[in-house]
């Protein structure tokens, strides 16, 4: 069994982000950038299904700048076989990244789709959802846990207020949550390693597929400021400040 893994170089999430001055957009300069933190875990999840014998090759596929070979890098040292790098400075929305998938998976042939259930640069939870419609095949989203058996993909799924376990049949699309697993680090050796697996280099060109956007970011801001606190001298201080803003 074959499983696709699409990766995206996103920024770190220990970075603060910073909108731009134009409000455009988040600055990206000089931003230490990372893989997508549940793309991590979509590596993870792919390379222990590899590992118990259940998948045979992990692919994993980036859509992004040439630095987005590190991000494949990464995957690769974490155990992933080898890489596909769709390379555009210019980076397309949920649907043409879901058409640019359709593309790779209709060339692959994987069996299973494991992607994050959202990238944490934009939020969109899209991606997985759209590329199931595309491709037409079953999807168990925010996974939780991801059993093959039989021929038939078993995905418990974080759900308000519990788990739902659905029976997918293969091929199909997972979307990882956070707990499906904790994610290795990877060591030295594989690190080397991974500097010798194949990344094939390609372009949105290659796909002939349409990922013209759809979509005008009107503007982006940060979050409002929070105001400082306030010292008061002692409780009943505290319940007239309280009574004067109505929150008793
Ligand atoms: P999103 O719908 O943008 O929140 O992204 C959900 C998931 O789609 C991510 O966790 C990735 O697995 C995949 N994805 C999104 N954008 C890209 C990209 N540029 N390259 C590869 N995979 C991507």
């Amino acid at each position: 069994m074959k499983v696709l893994v699409p990766v995206k170089r996103v920024i770190d999430y220990n970075v603060k982000a910073r909108v731009k001055p134009d409000q455009s957009g988040v600055d990206l300069a000089n931003v230490k950038m990372s893989m997508n933190p549940f793309d991590e875990i979509s590596v993870e999840e792919a390379v222990r299904l590899k590992e118990a014998g259940t998948a045979t090759e992990v692919v994993v596929v980036s859509i992004g700048p040439q630095q987005a070979q590190e991000t494949i890098r990464t995957a690769l040292a974490m155990g992933a076989d080898r890489g596909i790098l769709i390379k555009t400075d210019e980076m397309p929305e949920p649907l043409g990244i879901a058409k640019l998938l359709k593309a790779v998976v209709e060339e692959e042939s994987p069996e299973l789709v494991i992607l994050g259930k959202q990238a944490i640069d934009d939020d969109s939870n899209q991606t997985g959802q759209m590329l199931g419609a595309l491709l037409d095949w079953p999807q168990g989203t925010f996974a939780n846990k991801v059993e093959i058996a039989d021929g038939k993909c078993n995905v418990t799924r974080e759900v308000d207020g519990g788990l739902q376990t659905v029976g997918l049949d293969m091929p199909a699309i997972v979307t990882t949550d956070l707990r499906l697993n904790e994610p290795r680090y990877a060591s030295l050796p594989n690190i080397m390693k991974a500097k010798k697996k194949p990344i094939d280099m390609k372009e949105i060109g290659d796909y002939g597929v349409d990922v013209t956007p759809r979509l005008t970011v009107v503007k982006v801001t940060e979050p409002p400021v929070r105001e400082a606190g306030e010292k008061v001298e002692d409780v009943d201080a505290l319940i007239s400040k309280l009574k004067a803003k109505g929150a008793i």
